[in-house]
């Protein structure tokens, strides 16, 4: 799993709306300001990828890294 990074797609995320996958997130990785896309606590993320199986509008997809 560590070849792998979570990444976000702000232009899928429409940014208006309270982010359900921070609540999903179970490390606190992620977090909201006001209805902004989420960004991501990469110290805390333990790449489990429960947030991209949430996230209805697939805007946070774990990516392989090279
Ligand atoms: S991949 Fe898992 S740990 Fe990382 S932000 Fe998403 S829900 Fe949290």
């Amino acid at each position: 799993m560590k070849n792998k990074k979570l990444t976000i797609i702000k232009e899928r995320c429409p940014q208006n709306h309270k982010c359900p996958a921070v609540k999903v997130c179970p490390v606190g990785a992620l977090l909201q300001e006001g209805f902004s896309a989420p960004i991501i606590n990469y110290d805390k993320c333990i790449k489990c990828g429960k947030c991209s199986n949430f996230c209805p509008k697939m805007a946070l997809v774990l990516i392989e890294e090279n």
